[in-house]
């Protein structure tokens, strides 16, 4: 695919399927991760594309329990990296906490890929523009950031296979787990070890969306930057009765308010 015009109708939808198909010739992604995409696609056509007043509060109350984590982690796959990777090591500049890499099909070479891109995202998150509203060093506080998954120390409990490889520092330890792209087994694993679960999914009928803590159905390239705007604010405030179905139910009406409309 040539350049993509910014008049484009679809340019969004058309540049992150650049971002992925260039990730893919990289070596980034598991063969499946563009499945994946389209399926979310699909559910995204069906939202109306924008991040919804109910995503919105998800976002919200995902900031603020991540700034009251005790110890927050997160956790990128390979369609994570390729599409947010930016915006995401913003976050755990602001929350000064680590990310780590964690992939569903784990080979050595695509973990080196994708610690490899992450670095160098790295490096141009350093020289970009600090968020409005960052009172510390940016430059020294990017590169402060730990990225983790190269060395594995430890498992996720009650999951077979390479996939529950994860980083007692990160994962492992952590009472916070953001994880944008989660597959519904490992969601479940995670729940079931005590831990606050984050997702990020467009498909408010998927196992990882009903199992999760927060549920933030909407576009994962949409949440990052609003995800940023709401960590820096000071005044986050987590809503104690939080009851997630209400999140998935909106979703729902949304998609079926666009189809009657
Ligand atoms: P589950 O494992 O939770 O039962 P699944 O097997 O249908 O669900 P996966 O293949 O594990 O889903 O992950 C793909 C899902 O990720 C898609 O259905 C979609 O909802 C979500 N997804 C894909 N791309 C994005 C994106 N860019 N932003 C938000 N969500 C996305
Ligand atoms: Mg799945």
């Amino acid at each position: 695919m040539g350049e993509v015009p910014r008049s484009h109708p679809r340019y969004n939808s058309l540049i992150a399927r650049k971002l992925l198909t260039d990730a893919a010739d990289d070596g980034l992604l598991a063969d499946s991760a563009l499945i994946a995409h389209g399926r979310g696609e699909a559910y995204d056509y069906l939202l109306g594309e924008k991040t919804s007043a109910s995503a919105l509060l998800s976002i919200k109350q995902a900031a603020a329990v991540m700034k009251n984590a005790n110890k927050c982690v997160i956790s990128l796959n390979g369609n994570a990296v390729a599409l947010a990777a930016e915006n995401l090591l913003r976050c755990a500049t602001i929350l000064q906490c680590p990310v780590e890499i964690n992939i569903y099909y784990r080979t050595p070479e695509r973990m080196k890929a994708l610690l490899s891109r992450l670095e160098k995202v790295r490096q141009e998150v350093m020289k970009s523009k600090k968020p409005d509203g960052w009172l510390g060093n940016w430059e020294e506080d990017v590169l402060a950031v730990p990225i983790l998954g190269a060395e594995p120390n430890g498992r996720i409990q009650n999951l077979d296979g390479p996939r529950a490889n994860c980083c007692k520092e990160g994962i492992l330890d952590a009472d916070v787990i953001f994880v944008p792209l989660e597959d519904g087994d490992r969601c479940e694993a995670l729940m079931n070890m005590g831990k606050t679960v984050i997702v990020v999914d467009l498909n408010p009928l998927s196992r990882t969306a009903k199992m999760a803590s927060i549920t933030i159905v909407d576009e994962l390239m949409r949440v990052g930057s609003v995800l940023i705007d709401e960590l820096v604010k000071s005044d986050c405030k987590i809503n104690e009765k939080w009851d997630n179905k209400l999140v998935l139910d909106a979703a729902l009406n949304e998609i079926n308010s666009n189809i009657q409309n």
